[in-house]
């Protein structure tokens, strides 16, 4: 199956896919309506002018409009993914479904971005990432923050509750990895997955280093959740996923296995980088990816650290603490 057969298919099922432009380098963001009772769209875009005009537009072609919309479902946490959440239900009165874990921090949008920034602050310093390159990364993580917007949850969703619409039923899976609130959306009869973020088709899904949901200051190990939802969302019978960016993918279990090689690859070769001598995790993200590892300091540090506690887990590396800097080392 083609991607375009694939979307076909998606939109014979009632489920059309509404591209809105961002500002992030990632590009456009899938929001997906589904024609269905309640009237429904599958997170909203960031927080702009442009977006908004599109989602108009995009709307109108299926001869709809925000007005029209009865529930919004947000898949997770990003602020490319629900920026719109507020303008949407203003203007409709639309009810907001989205995990039950993530209520409380989509209700405290500006000051649980606020905290993040201090954590990720911490954790780049200690990772052994400038002073003056952490600053910079905080100045354009606040410049994004407008692109975002609290969110008023009125329909929390339990993980493996069923969502039922007068046409589908769409079994709510809670898998984090890529954030900790990411959420997938199965629909069994269809075989039809929607899965955000989760599954991207050409480029792998950051497991970011988060605070969990809860709001406390530990850190997730973002790449070792990762791993188990992607095992869980291997065994689903899935024969269309519909990701947040890109095109459908239809061979979701190679897709898979593809990305756990890749993981299972770089593990490896973290190791050896650390057999060399203990080493911060930003001497890790410099060696593997040079000068991206410094205008891309907390996503590469992220990448790391993910592999890091793969291999703190088995008992290959433990953290070594110097001073204000931790340092890996092999055992
Ligand atoms: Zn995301």
């Amino acid at each position: 199956m083609t991607p375009e057969e694939a979307l076909a298919r998606a939109a014979e099922a009632g489920i059309h896919r509404l591209a809105i432009p961002t500002p992030f380098a990632v590009g456009r963001v899938n929001c997906y309506l589904i024609e269905d009772d309640p009237l429904t769209l599958v997170d909203t875009g960031p927080n702009s002018g442009k977006a908004l005009d599109e989602l108009q537009n995009q709307l109108a072609e299926r001869g709809r409009s925000i007005d029209d919309l009865e529930l919004v479902i947000l898949t997770h946490q990003h602020i490319d993914h629900l920026g719109l959440v507020e303008i949407i239900v203003e203007h409709s009165g639309a009810e907001v479904a989205a995990l039950d874990a993530a209520v409380r921090r989509l209700a405290n949008f500006a000051e649980d971005a606020e905290l993040d920034d201090e954590f990720s602050a911490q954790l780049m310093l200690r990772s052994g990432i400038p002073e003056n390159v952490v600053i910079a990364l905080q100045s354009v993580s606040r410049s994004f923050r407008a692109w975002g917007s609290r969110a008023q949850v009125t329909r929390p969703l339990r993980d493996g509750e069923v969502l039922e619409l007068r046409d589908r039923s769409l079994e709510v899976m809670h898998r984090p990895g890529h954030s900790p609130s990411d959420t997938t959306f199965w629909d069994a009869e269809r075989r039809i997955l929607i899965a955000a973020d989760h599954l991207l088709p050409t480029i792998s899904s950051n497991p970011l280093i988060s605070r969990p949901l809860d709001g406390s200051n530990r850190r997730t190990q973002a790449l070792v959740s990762y791993i188990d939802s992607l095992r869980k969302t291997r065994e689903l019978p899935a024969e269309i996923v519909l990701p947040g960016h890109g095109d459908p993918v239809t061979g979701h279990a190679a897709l898979i296995d593809e990305r756990l090689a890749k993981t299972e690859r770089r593990k490896e070769k973290i190791l050896g980088l650390v057999r060399e001598r203990p080493k911060t995790g930003h001497e890790i993200a410099q060696e593997l990816w040079g000068n991206v590892a410094v205008t891309q300091a907390f996503l590469t540090l992220s990448e790391v650290i993910g592999h890091l506690d793969l291999l703190e887990n088995e008992g290959l590396v433990h953290e070594v603490q110097d001073g204000d800097i931790f340092r890996y080392e092999a055992r």
